[in-house]
């Protein structure tokens, strides 16, 4: 049993392969810069001794044809696999599967034709994508090819939470809603939390907070997703790295008049500008944490907005969930950075939230809990890992497709 998952971006090729049932990840790459000069590959894998090893390339790889190739020699020289034939399956990372996604799916030309016709609405993710599928296909063609969406986990969500006020038709006609984003994120911590809780899912409420350099939160009740931060685009909600998330839209009208800023301008902005790098010129955390300490006061403001944020949505997603009986924090800052979990929860005693400092502040890679003894709602650091869940979810579609493997 031989899953492969691959995360195609418009220039970087990232992979992972999973073996035998319990999907073991043995060994994950990344393929860089592709299209340029300066391209390079790595692979760190486990060997049969159990060392760690890397293989390393620094060469032009001018495209993604390229890209799977270099891929394939790699994990043949590290003895992994062989040849594509041996695998199982391959899971592909696919950004926006808008109303058309509910679930992962087996790969054919419908679908492909469907992803496509989603491009609008991810005009950098989709494309890229879409030449991963395009090339693995034309190098392993009869293996089953699954797409796991970002956006699927949260089509669950009611037309309360996902509709924007705004007219009606600009919904149907140009599919103008709130979607979600990091689905199988959310879906893997809320599945491990329960796990960890030892209580069936379906009989929780969680909030789950994605915490990196994007970042999302979202409300799940008995395993469905009711609520999310992110929008149509990954550009709402929390603060991010480089992202606003929300803000008054008055304030690019006003831009555009006042400054004669562009639509691309403003783009730029918004996604590349703004959120922590705005605020105080850094998107780094563990900088911005350092710098705080040492009373920068940009560095002080970021991190506020940030936490004064993530708190509100935590505050209005135990609204919407009538209560919650646990809080997972994940992503690089939710799983590192015992400052912004301890401040987003200050204060919070009376909805039942209590940290315990002595165990926020200690540094493990495995799933915890930080609360103190007695605190009504569980507080979870979770170590997400996206690739598992999708490799996880590929071989639940080929199983259903071909019977019990
Ligand atoms: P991700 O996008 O999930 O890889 O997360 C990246 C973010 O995690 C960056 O802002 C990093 O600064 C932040 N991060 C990683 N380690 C730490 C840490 N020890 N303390 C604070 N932030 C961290």
């Amino acid at each position: 049993m031989k899953i492969l998952v691959l995360n195609s971006g418009s220039s970087s090729l990232k992979f992972k392969l999973f073996m035998q049932k319990k999907l073991l990840a043995s060994a994950s790459g990344l393929i860089e810069q592709i299209g340029d000069e300066e391209s390079s590959a790595l692979l760190t894998f486990i060997d049969d001794l159990g060392n760690n090893k890397k293989l390393q390339l620094n060469s032009p790889i001018p495209d993604h044809r390229k890209a799977i190739k270099v891929m394939t020699v790699m994990l043949r020289e590290s003895g992994m696999l062989t040849d594509l034939k041996e695998l199982t399956g391959i899971g592909h990372r696919v950004v926006h599967g808008g109303e058309s996604f509910q679930q992962p799916v087996r790969i054919d030309e419908n679908v492909i034709a469907a992803i496509k016709k989603l491009i609008p609405l991810a005009p950098l993710h989709n494309p890229a994508n879409l030449i991963g599928i395009e090339v693995a296909a034309e190098h392993a063609p009869r293996i089953p090819q699954v797409a796991v969406f970002d956006t699927a986990f949260h089509q669950s969500i009611p037309a309360h939470a996902y509709l924007y006020a705004l007219p009606y038709y600009l919904y149907k006609k140009k599919k103008i809603r709130r979607y979600g984003f990091h689905g199988t994120s959310h879906a893997y911590v809320a599945r491990q939390a329960a796990q960890y809780l030892d209580t069936p899912i379906e009989e929780l409420n969680i909030i789950t907070l994605h915490l990196g350099n994007g970042a999302s939160a979202a409300a799940i009740q008995g395993g469905r997703c009711i609520d999310t931060s992110m929008g149509m685009t990954p550009l709402e909600g929390l603060v991010m790295g480089t992202r606003s998330g929300d803000i008054d839209p008055a304030i690019l009208f006003y831009l555009a008049r006042e400054s004669g800023l562009g639509i691309d301008e403003l783009d730029t902005l918004l996604n590349k500008k703004s959120g922590l790098k705005g605020i105080c010129g850094d998107n780094d955390m563990r900088r911005i944490c350092e710098s705080a300490a040492q009373e920068n006061r940009h560095a002080k403001f970021a991190l506020n907005v940030f936490c004064y944020r993530l708190k509100k949505y935590i505050g209005s997603y135990m609204a919407a969930l009538g209560g919650v009986d646990c809080i997972v924090f994940t992503g690089g800052i939710g799983e590192n950075s015992g400052t912004v979990r301890w401040k987003c929860c200050l204060g919070m005693e009376r909805l039942g939230i209590s940290l315990d400092s002595r165990k926020n502040s200690l540094q493990q890679n495995d799933i915890r809990e930080i609360q103190k003894k007695g605190s009504q709602i569980s507080l979870l650091v979770i170590p997400t890992d996206e690739e598992y869940e999708i490799a996880s979810q590929t071989l639940q579609v080929i199983s259903d497709n071909n019977g019990a493997l």
